[in-house]
């Protein structure tokens, strides 16, 4: 890519008016917005981004399970590069959570168009069905249909929370597309995200470059001891359920402070009987888990286990662990990754590596693609609410990033396999 591509800008009004446009459709007390999944008010959402595609001469292709793609040149059909995310929201949410990475995308695509710009492979910008995971579970439903990692048909099946079946609000909000899933791999994939988190406001910093997802273990642990009279039982021959549980909280945090980048949350207790003049016989709590590096995230789950065992044993009480849910790390491509970090540098923003605490629909293209994410910075770290904010210079500086990285990934010149499938 030349000098004079590196330089293209996109235009921060026009990104801000169709956030704010797009952010009316759904929009609830607070400045949020609530756009369930497949609702009318998401087909309303899905309507007016689609319209701004073929307002830009877009190839519009839809799939089995509601997956949109926005192509550019719209008769080139090799592999894109793509970007994209999802519009739907949880019930309280924010403009930006999703929204942003698809209608910077579009900014992207609009801002090459305008210029006149060709590059050696196509464009394209895609959102993804039910990646919130608020309506229909799982979430990143969408994506993972796209990259073969859940049948067409197990989704299509899938029930709401409200009782509705995927299939059924697909085709009432006219969303059942013929473009086959799983999809033709893209070239690469980038997604620009909000960060969601505190770290980049608090550090002052732009740019985040995601290095990948971290993974996520949960456990549930049991304690069983004696129930006996808080008055007269000797300290020494209690067998307090309670007791392992609390110490349980503690050696989880103590653990996060000699593990670099490990997080670590009991976010439940259950004692029975739970009477405040009886030493606890049962102690049920949960413990999640969250590392970038699976060695780590498993060996801080062996840790913990050792400890509760130890703790357990010193009280005389018996214990049982479950596991909940476990998700492997994801690590993203280091090339494209690097092309993040390197573009953010040279546009003279401060940036940082981090993983991202959340899932999204770039950790699902990982699978079958090289890709990276980008993030900008939330303000106060607020996301899934309607407070929901980043700084317009913030929004503006992240899809530029987005426009650098893919004119890079995409390379400079018309590709002669138009219309091939090139790839
Ligand atoms: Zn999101």
């Amino acid at each position: 890519v030349t000098t004079s591509l590196t330089q293209l800008r996109i235009d921060r009004e026009r990104l801000l008016s169709r956030l704010d446009a797009l952010g009316e459709i759904g929009a609830i007390d607070g400045g949020g917005v609530c756009r369930l999944a497949l609702t009318q008010i998401d087909g309303e959402g899905r309507d007016l981004v689609v319209s701004w595609m073929h307002d830009l001469g877009l190839r519009v292709e839809v799939d089995g399970v509601g997956n949109v793609v926005g192509t550019w040149p719209a008769d080139r059909f090799d592999a894109p590069v793509m970007t994209g995310s999802h519009i739907d929201t949880v019930a309280t949410g924010g403009r930006f959570d999703g929204n942003l990475g698809v209608l910077a995308g579009l900014e992207v695509l609009e801002t090459v168009i305008r210029a006149g710009v060709e590059t050696a492979r196509p464009l394209a910008v895609a959102f993804f069905t039910n990646e919130e995971g608020a309506r229909f579970a799982p979430d990143m439903l969408g994506s993972l249909v796209f990259a073969g990692g859940l049948p067409l048909e197990v989704a299509l099946d899938t029930v709401a929370i409200d009782g509705a079946v995927l299939a059924e609000e697909l085709d009432r909000v006219g969303y059942v597309g013929t473009l086959p899933c799983p999809a033709r791999p893209p070239r690469a994939f980038v997604e620009l995200h909000i960060e969601q988190g505190p770290i980049l406001e608090a550090e002052g910093v732009t740019i985040g470059v995601v290095t990948g997802v971290q993974g996520i273990s949960w456990h549930e642990l049991v304690f069983s001891g004696q129930s006996n009279h808080a008055g007269t039982t000797p300290i020494d021959m209690r067998h307090d359920a309670a007791l392992v549980a609390a110490l349980t909280v503690v050696a989880v945090r103590r653990l996060t402070e000699t593990t670099p980048g490990l997080v670590g949350t009991v976010g439940r207790i259950d004692l029975h009987p739970d009477l405040v003049n009886v030493v606890a016989a049962r102690a049920s709590i949960t413990v999640d888990l969250r590392h970038a590096d699976d060695d780590v995230l498993t060996e801080a789950e062996r840790t913990i286990l050792e400890q509760v065992g130890e703790m357990a044993a010193a009280e005389g009480v018996t214990f049982e662990s479950s596991r909940l849910a476990r998700f492997e790390p994801v690590t993203f491509d280091p090339a494209v990754v690097g092309l993040v970090e390197q573009v953010a540098v040279e546009h003279g923003h401060t940036a940082r590596r981090l993983a991202s605490g959340a899932g999204h629909d770039a950790q699902i293209l990982a699978r079958v693609c090289p890709a990276a994410m980008i993030f900008t910075p939330s303000v106060r770290g607020i996301s899934h609410n309607p407070a929901e904010y980043t700084e317009p210079e913030d929004l503006e500086a992240g899809a530029n990033v987005l426009l650098d990285v893919m004119l890079r990934l995409a390379g400079a010149g018309g590709d002669q396999s138009r219309g091939g499938d090139g790839s």
